[in-house]
């Protein structure tokens, strides 16, 4: 089973829609005739193969849920899949904890209180 939508939209969602490591947005504009170009990629902290880089380690039906996914643009998810050293397990968590405790600051910051 994949990534479910609800999993998805909650990643989606907590990270802002910008990419973990170089806070990008991951959507380009769009143009008067196209749509934006989407190249924000959920990629798995433990990962979901056998062979992959940060295989193993957890169960296989909390791989694809929302908290063991973390949102990057498609030039991070290469750079984390082919450092796999430098960006292990303990270092993603880390990575996706600060930037999504970050998104909601800024959100928290800006908020109005409602009228009462
Ligand atoms: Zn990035």
């Amino acid at each position: 089973m994949g990534v479910s939508e609800k999993s998805r939209k909650i990643l989606w969602v907590q990270a802002g829609g910008l990419c973990a490591i170089c806070k990008e947005q991951v959507i380009t504009p769009g143009t008067a005739s196209d749509d934006p170009s989407v190249f924000g990629e959920e990629a798995h902290i433990v990962a979901r193969s056998g062979g992959g880089p940060r295989a193993g380690g957890t169960a296989e039906d909390l791989i694809n849920h929302h908290a063991n996914l973390i949102l990057l643009c498609s030039k991070d998810h290469k750079r984390v899949d082919d450092q796999p050293n430098h960006f292990n397990v303990d270092r993603l968590r880390q990575i996706k904890a600060d930037h999504e405790l970050w998104v909601r600051s800024l959100l928290d910051a800006d908020k109005e209180p409602f009228p009462t």
